[in-house]
């Protein structure tokens, strides 16, 4: 490609609202260009890097035996109706009316319309199993569109969705997707980890996310130090100690705590560990039938709450919040900073290491004021114990090997088993070889094209800019030369090597640009992160020579003007031959 014929749009400065690395290099690079909260257009730089992942998820999906199809993204209401997400799946479903009043959704995900397809296809258990899947555009509502194109409203997945006799069938095209995952994820040259996830709207039993290891991620992850067990923070069990055993329980008192209001400073006040203390959240639940109550939560001090593990022990729905200050004013007449177990008269849960203690220090129900010396069989009333917290550092592993360790992660990727979710509801069934009906098991497999991208540079970057890998770089050559209107030797070089890469099959940038001057063009090259740079200048062809340099590495080689070809082909990976577009 000639630059002079191609739209480069980089920029000195990233917009101040850009908060991760990616999404400034992406603006900055002019691979994406923001037109509203969470909708974006991809440049034609961009683009390339788009395609490129996309054409490496296709080829691993193809090879493991998926088919591609493609469908709608507007959904008619009544199939969403019928699988009972039409009133279960929350505001990030953008529901639409069409000219005839009848409603829509932009598909936020296609379970719905693949079941119908299937439904209406697929008749013998002869013709199980199968994989089909899409590389196509989703819209969610997002609450908090951000960090470019990691998250926004429109974005393109590729989702796969199989179909099956029975749960073995299903296991082992999970398995075969898991692999596939692995493959596309280190063709990308990702370093990634697989987690234990939760299903989520989506449902189903068992799920596993794919994260790229990246301190910006949105998600933590907990995994053992000794063994394979990893999984999605949300997920990670907590381990219950041991009950502690005090042989003389200390006697309860009440003490004065004017003005402290958090475990921070309960704990400086009274010179005391978090460990030793509690805290308690108050929360509101909602019921299926409508009903709305209030329980309390009760953690150990240096413990944080998983929303996800208190809605499953709640049992809500997805609209678990914690109480706000009026409400604990009005219900127990202090603020949140003095709320305590002890006269509780609500449902009480008790995290397994809050409730391990032999005697604590909580809140009193009382505007400042504390009690110590609180035990929980003799000074509160009745409560349930459950894993209520999020995991930490050195928790044990929940597999019995090793201690827990946190990392931030991306999840680029989520596979599911559905199991017969779907398919019952929307009577998605299959003569099996007794000739009776029965619904098919399903599984689901999800990966972000942009987020990929994004997720890529979030780990290959420096001060200067993108350091695409090559699998996915948009243009693997860039050839830089130097004055290029003033010498006609340099144009004459400059032209040969572009038109000698561009044969040998390679994606090449041809800075072709008369009026750029050199060190821009170098920076621009450096910014959109080309992996193999050429300079081209007349002194160094007096010698024969012209100067290489990879975006990795600071130090430029001089090659003989005859062995480009053959350097750039030992340098380029052949573990991942060039895509060309
Ligand atoms: P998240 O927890 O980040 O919202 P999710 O669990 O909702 O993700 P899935 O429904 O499993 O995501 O979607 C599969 C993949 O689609 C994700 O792993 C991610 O790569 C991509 N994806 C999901 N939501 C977005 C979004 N808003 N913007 C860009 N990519 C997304
Ligand atoms: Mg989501």
């Amino acid at each position: 490609m000639r630059a002079s014929k191609y739209l480069l749009t980089t920029q000195r400065e990233a917009p101040a609202d850009a908060e991760i690395i990616s999404h400034k290099l992406m603006l900055r690079g002019g691979l994406i260009k923001q037109h509203s909260s969470g909708l974006y257009s991809w440049l034609p730089l961009g683009l390339r890097v788009f395609r490129k992942i996309e054409s490496i998820i296709r080829a691993e999906m193809n090879k493991a035996g998926a088919i591609e199809l493609s469908m709608p993204l507007v959904q008619p209401a009544e199939l969403w109706q019928e699988s009972q997400r039409w009133s279960k799946f929350g505001p990030e479903l953008l529901r639409l009316t069409d000219r005839h009043q009848r409603n829509f959704c932009l598909g936020p995900t296609h379970e719905e319309i693949i079941t119908d397809i299937a439904r209406n296809e697929i008749r013998s258990y002869r013709q199980l199993p199968i994989n089909l899947y899409q590389i196509q555009t989703k819209f969610r509502d997002e609450i908090r569109p951000r960090f470019g194109v990691m998250r926004t409203r429109e974005f393109c997945m590729k989702d796969a969705y199989s179909f099956h006799l029975d749960q073995n069938s299903l296991q082992q095209t999970y398995e075969i997707m898991f692999d596939t995952y692995e493959k596309i994820l280190s063709r990308i040259g990702l370093k990634f980890r697989s987690v234990i996830a939760d299903t989520g709207s989506i449902g189903g039993s068992h799920s596993h996310e794919f994260h790229v290891i990246a301190d910006s991620g949105e998600d933590a992850i907990a995994f053992s130090d000794e063994s394979g067990y990893s999984a999605n923070i949300e997920k990670a069990e907590a381990i219950a100690p041991k009950a502690e055993i005090i042989k003389n329980p200390p006697l309860l008192a009440e003490i004065n705590t004017p003005g402290v209001k958090t475990i921070e400073q309960l704990c400086e006040f009274l010179d005391a560990c978090k460990t030793s203390v509690v805290k308690t959240l108050l929360l509101r639940s909602e019921k299926e039938n409508g009903d709305k109550k209030l329980s309390a939560i009760v953690l150990r001090g240096d413990h944080q709450l998983n929303l996800l593990k208190a809605e499953k022990v709640l049992q809500s729905h997805g609209d678990l919040a914690l109480a706000t200050k009026a409400q604990i004013e009005e219900f127990i007449g202090c603020s949140a900073g003095s709320l305590g177990p002890v006269d509780l008269n609500i449902d009480l849960f008790v995290d397994h290491s809050a409730a391990a203690l032999g005697s604590f220090v909580c809140g009193a129900n009382k505007e400042d004021l504390h009690l110590t010396g609180v035990c929980w069989d003799r000074d509160c009333p009745p409560f349930k114990v459950a894993d209520l917290r999020n995991v930490i550092n050195g928790d044990p592993s929940p597999d019995g090997v090793g201690k827990l360790k946190i990392a931030r992660g991306i999840e680029v990727g989520h596979i599911f088993q559905l199991g017969k979710k779907y398919s019952s509801l929307m009577r998605a069934t299959v003569s099996n070889e007794a000739g009776q009906e029965t619904p098919m098991y399903m599984g689901c497999y999800g990966i972000g094209v942009g987020r990929l991208a994004a997720a890529s540079i979030e780990q290959n970057h420096d001060n200067n800019g993108i350091i695409w890998p090559e699998s996915i770089a948009p243009f693997q050559i860039a050839i830089i030369p130097i004055n290029l209107h003033k010498s006609a030797t340099v144009k004459e070089c400059s032209e040969n090597m572009y038109k000698e890469l561009m044969l040998a099959g390679y994606d090449v940038l041809f800075m072709d640009l008369e009026k750029m001057r050199l060190g821009n063009m170098l920076s621009d090259v450096e910014l959109i992160g080309i992996p193999h740079r050429l300079v081209i200048g007349e002194r160094g062809l007096n010698n024969g020579q012209v100067e290489y340099r990879h975006r990795s590495r600071d130090d430029n080689e001089p090659l003989a003007i005859g062995t480009v070809l053959s350097f750039i082909k030992q340098q380029v990976n052949r573990h991942s031959p060039p895509l060309h577009l």
